[in-house]
């Protein structure tokens, strides 16, 4: 019979060896599109491809996860924005089609362009900051990656 260890090991920020990682500024960092750790290194290489480490610190940034959230992100914050900017427009002013379509398709496109990068930038840093996948180097080496 298998026995069951009672011991549990509990997370804290505190308890984790390494440097502080703190949330929010990695977060903005990421958001600005530079590396979570130094804010000065380029995060990314192309427009949605993250280089392979900080130019500046060395941060090796394969290990981010981001994976769809930037993309359901952007969609729930542009659709939060245009949406009821659509229904008021209609409800007061009730325009031509052509002309809703001629406005509202090409604002939601160009909002969500220019939300996904900044959007995935903060999704990395908050990775980073949490540690989460190999963005942990205490993690047990046991592991296998997911
Ligand atoms: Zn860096």
């Amino acid at each position: 019979m298998e026995t069951v260890s009672a011991a549990t090991t509990v997370w804290t920020r505190d308890a984790v060896k390494g440097e502080k990682r703190d949330l929010w500024t990695a977060m903005k960092r990421g958001f600005r599109c530079r590396c979570p750790r130094c804010g000065e290194g380029k995060l990314f290489r192309a427009f949605l491809k993250t280089a392979d480490n900080c130019s500046v610190c060395g941060l090796d940034f394969t290990p981010h996860r981001a994976d769809d959230l930037p993309a359901y992100l952007v969609i729930v914050v542009v659709g939060h924005i245009v949406v009821p900017a659509v229904l008021w427009i209609e409800t007061n002013y009730s325009p031509a089609v052509w002309l809703q379509l001629s406005i509202y398709l090409p604002l939601t496109f160009f909002m969500s362009l220019l939300l996904l990068q900044p959007v995935k930038g903060g999704v990395v840093g908050f990775q980073w900051a949490l540690r989460m996948h190999g963005f942990d180097e205490n993690a047990p080496s046991d592991i296998p990656p997911v």
